[in-house]
């Protein structure tokens, strides 16, 4: 069994979170045995002098509704990997796959929020960027998984057995706006950022009366949580809405932030 990690690690991270706004501008980072530059250096090479360093590439883009990165490879040829955070294993080729570093400590955060049995829909579950970590650190009945990109879903099946969390979540593929509503849960995870709101209703129609909705969005400045806020009570309504939290994940682009909404819907 495995424990919810202790409080030391999340301000570990917090500060690793500080630690990354200010290393935004660096060009670099590790995924696995991968470096992904974003931007143009001069001799790629270098970055295989660093420990177990296989290949590096360059993201060019990130594309359309399933957020698909365009990279380039600049040395080496393999771009499968498996990157750990947090005990978790989880497998995924940066060719095709994104991973967003300034998530982690939302992806620390989840887990030790679920009690004991709930039944928790993720409709975004990517590569089992939340699901895993759930699996892992906390004892849900059941983590239904919903991934409509069959490259993602490969891997959250490929990341259910490495983590060896097969009977915790049940992995769809599918569109979640189809499939959401036909499943109740306790709480529901809604870990994606282009037009969330479109989602709302299938999420609401899911999530069981007195359940947990996490909403994010991206904002700018201004009205980060008031839009998003104001998003989750329209759409709920009649049912009553109780704001439990509100963050920042990371600046998503210049003056717009990636917020996450945590409500109870009664
Ligand atoms: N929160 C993640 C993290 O911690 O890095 C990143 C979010 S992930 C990129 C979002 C996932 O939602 C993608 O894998 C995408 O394929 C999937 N997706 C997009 N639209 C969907 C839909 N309608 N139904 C199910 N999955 C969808």
């Amino acid at each position: 069994t495995f424990s919810v990690p202790p409080r030391r690690d999340l301000v570990a991270t917090e500060s690793y979170n500080i630690m990354r706004e200010v290393g935004a501008k660096m060009k670099w980072k590790q995924i696995g045995d991968i470096i992904v530059l974003n931007r143009n250096v001069e001799n790629p090479e270098k970055y295989l002098k660093m420990k177990g360093v296989k290949t590096v590439v360059k993201i060019e883009r990130i594309k359309g509704r399933i957020r698909r990165p365009e990279v380039k490879v600049l040395v080496g040829a393999d771009t499968e990997t498996t990157h750990k955070e947090n005990k978790c294993l989880f497998k995924l080729d940066v060719a095709t796959i994104m991973w967003s570093k300034g998530n982690t400590y939302e992806r620390m955060r989840i887990p030790r929020l679920i009690e004991d049995g709930e039944t928790i829909v993720d409709m975004f579950a990517g590569i089992g960027y939340f699901s895993i970590p759930i699996a892992v650190h906390a004892n849900p009945k059941k983590v239904y998984a919903i991934e409509i990109n069959p490259k993602a879903y490969h891997y959250l099946k490929e990341n259910m057995k490495l983590n060896k969390v097969q009977d915790k979540i049940r992995p769809i593929l599918g569109d979640s706006r189809i499939i959401a509503p036909k499943l109740s849960a306790d709480r529901v995870l809604m870990g994606y950022v282009v037009n969330t709101h479109h989602y709302l209703d299938a999420a609401l129609k899911c999530l069981k009366e007195g359940g947990i909705l996490h909403y994010h969005e991206t904002a700018p400045e201004k009205i980060k949580f008031k839009r998003p806020i104001k998003r989750v009570k329209k759409a709920a309504k009649p049912r009553e809405v109780k704001i439990l939290n509100k963050r920042i994940i990371k600046k998503y682009s210049p003056g717009v932030w990636h917020v996450v909404i945590d409500a109870k819907i009664d």
